[in-house]
């Protein structure tokens, strides 16, 4: 069997907040400390393919729920040179106000999304607020008016969308969250979007609060762990570290892209 053709995978932060460590582990830390949050889209392509992983919040969405919007993700795109015109295949974790809004920057994409993340977004669950309070109504009926034009690819479980790059059903967060693992040049690397938002929600063993399932959450860890040969390549949603262990492909992206098909560590 020949290997699949590496995929170059990139972090574009486009927003930040200030919170503290007590907000993203569930009951607290003692040792209150301040532990910002930071909002990223992922790049993956390769000479065949390429795939945007989310689509952000706006900065109309941004002001209302006070985030510091910091750049548009399709400027970041553009940054890497990807017309977010032209995309053709945007992976949707899960349907969160931060990983969907900006749909309306790819008119030519297919959006891939689990079936139970659907469900879940437009069933009984979203009477609660507890679960509900990190959708946008709006942003799900837009998805719903996607499915009618025929622009969603439902996906029941795991599935592989082209070599060296498959999808993986976890939930947890949500009843439908999948995380992203891809063939690159350092090994098996696995997106895991909200399956942790912190490295350290994953290797403290403490869920994030916002959660629809703590045992799948649990699992999950586990299932992006058996997924590739380095624990290190498994890349946390919101994790400001990331911008600390990376390399920006450019000096002039400093702060905003970073290169995660390599090998972490602190950067100065
Ligand atoms: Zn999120």
């Amino acid at each position: 069997m020949t290997e699949p053709l590496p995929f170059e995978v990139y972090a574009i932060r486009y927003a930040t907040v200030q919170r503290t460590t007590g907000e993203n582990f569930i009951g607290g830390d003692p040792h209150e400390a301040s532990m910002d949050m930071d909002y990223y889209i992922w790049l993956a392509r390769n000479a065949d393919y390429t795939f945007v992983i989310d689509t952000g919040f706006n900065e109309a969405a941004a002001r209302r729920r006070k985030r510091q919007f910091l750049l548009s993700p399709r400027d970041g795109l553009a940054k890497l040179w990807v017309d977010a015109d032209q995309v053709q295949d945007v992976i949707v974790t899960h349907l969160h106000y931060d990983h969907i809004g900006n749909f309306d920057l790819f008119p030519r994409a297919r959006f891939h999304l689990q079936d139970e993340e659907m469900m879940y977004a437009t069933g009984r669950h979203m009477a609660d607020r507890f679960f509900s309070a990190a959708y946008e109504a709006d942003e799900v009926v837009e998805m719903v008016r996607n499915v009618y034009a025929g622009r969603v690819v439902f996906h029941d479980g795991d599935v592989e969308l082209a070599p060296g790059i498959s999808l993986h059903l976890v939930g947890g967060h949500t009843m439908g969250l999948q995380i992203v693992r891809l063939w690159t040049r350092v090994g098996w690397l696995v997106l895991a979007s909200d399956a942790s938002h912190y490295a350290d929600n994953m290797n403290k063993g403490i869920p994030f609060p916002i959660v629809y399932d703590a045992g799948q959450m649990i699992e999950g860890w586990k299932t992006m762990r058996s997924l590739v040969d380095d624990p290190r390549h498994i890349i946390p949603g919101h994790d400001p570290e990331v911008m600390r262990q990376y390399h920006a492909p450019d000096p002039s992206l400093e702060g905003m892209i970073v290169r995660l098909d390599d090998e972490p560590h602190l950067i100065a």
